[in-house]
């Protein structure tokens, strides 16, 4: 067994998974699980996991930043583990129309990256301290960047267009897509089962699904930022462009307002009246709860169709495959959505579904449809080891 652990740095918007990974029989394999939570809040956790999921340490603490979220585990590895780290990847959400693959942080990439932090001004600039903070905590150890946005790359210029003129294209205002990681590792997962015509569904509180042809992405929900696309928990998905003219105008919001608007309070919380959590919004629904009930009706609408959409994209569909915590623990999403799909060729073996079984579908269906896990932190120790060779 190699004694080299990758530390994967994964920040969300108030908390930081760490997780440190070696290589064992060929694959990398999670060694340590971290995970800081209620970051910048008056009520945060810390807590460390082992391979099997058993809690190693635990704690109530309240981080003012990822960054010291970084610093306090970095002890604590030191504390437990006399193994130095051999690399470290970072999860970056958006690197701007320049950086489109996984590569080494240098001091290129981190100029280009300061260069588009208004790309991403929620996740960019968290994403700089923590390769700043890490620098200092591990000298002299690479650290590699590893974008959401690389995986979509692939997608054809018809794809990734906006109608609008050249010159905004130029600037790189274009369709990206997001959850890169995810997709990939999905594809990485079916190995030789991977068909020619597949569409994943990354339904958790980000949403968005991929057209995928022979493992590549032909096409994606999410556009220029993860705001776009089919309506998430509490983001709107796609807008016709007067609504913000109309927000603009009439209701005199400037961009920031606009962007807590579309971000934080839109999405299943607006048309459910206050509910985000696909938990939740079931149990209401169930109890009458008319909000709720429109709020699921809506987001498997927009599945759906964007599920039929990519099946002309591709030309047909062979897979489709259910990720994150909605599109593997939801059996009502599942079913709801597959439902208007059966003129593809979509049949559900329904006890399948219910028992959240790898391939859900009848044996009579033409399209394999799957529920299946992302593994997006085990995608970037995979790629940092590569890049690290
Ligand atoms: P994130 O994008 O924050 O990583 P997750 O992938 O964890 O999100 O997904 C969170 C969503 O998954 C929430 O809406 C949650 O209610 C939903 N979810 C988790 N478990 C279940 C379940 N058993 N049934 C229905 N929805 C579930």
């Amino acid at each position: 067994m190699s004694q080299q652990p990758i530390l994967v740095i994964n920040s969300g918007s108030s908390s930081l998974k760490i997780g440190l990974f070696n290589r064992e029989n060929g694959d990398e394999r999670q060694l340590v699980d971290g995970l800081a939570d209620g970051i910048g809040g008056p009520a945060g956790t810390f807590v460390l996991k082992d391979a099997r999921g058993e809690v190693l340490y635990s704690e109530k603490i309240n981080f003012a930043s990822q960054s010291e979220a970084l610093e306090h585990a970095a002890q604590l590895f030191a504390k437990h583990s006399p193994i130095p780290i051999f690399a470290i990847g970072h999860r970056i959400v958006h690197g701007g129309p320049h950086l489109l693959q996984h590569q080494r942080i240098t001091g290129q990439v981190l100029t280009e990256l300061k260069a588009r932090v208004h790309f991403a001004p929620l996740h960019i600039p968290v994403s700089l301290a923590l390769i700043d903070r890490a620098s200092v905590l591990y000298p002299n150890v690479s650290q590699f960047a590893c974008f959401d946005t690389a995986f979509h790359s692939s997608m054809p210029e018809v794809a990734a267009r906006f109608a609008i003129p050249d010159s905004l294209f130029q600037e790189g205002i274009h369709r990206y897509g997001f959850h890169g990681l995810s997709y990939e590792s999905i594809v990485y997962q079916l190995d030789r089962e991977l068909p020619e015509q597949l569409v994943v569904a990354h339904l958790g509180n980000g949403a968005s699904l991929a057209a995928i042809r022979s493992g590549k992405s032909a096409d994606t929900s999410m556009g220029l930022t993860p705001t776009g696309g089919i309506p998430m928990a509490t983001r709107s998905g796609d807008l016709d462009p007067g609504v913000i003219l109309y927000l603009q105008r009439v209701k005199k919001m400037n961009a920031d307002a606009l962007e807590s608007l579309l971000n934080k309070d839109s999405g299943l919380k607006a048309l459910s009246g206050g509910k985000s959590d696909m938990r939740d919004l079931q149990d209401a629904a169930d109890a009458g709860d008319a909000g709720a009930q429109l709020a699921i009706d809506v987001f498997c609408f927009s599945v759906r169709k964007v599920v039929a959409a990519y099946a002309a994209v591709l030309g047909g569909l062979d897979m489709l495959v259910f990720a994150a915590g909605i599109g593997e623990h939801s059996v009502r999403v599942r079913a709801k959505v597959c439902e208007g799909l059966a003129f593809l060729g979509v049949a559900l073996d329904s006890t399948r579904n219910e028992q959240n079984k790898t391939v859900i579908s009848s044996t009579s269906s033409k399209i394999s449809v799957r529920v299946m896990s992302p593994e997006e932190d085990l995608q970037i120790a995979r790629h940092c080891r590569a890049l690290s060779l």
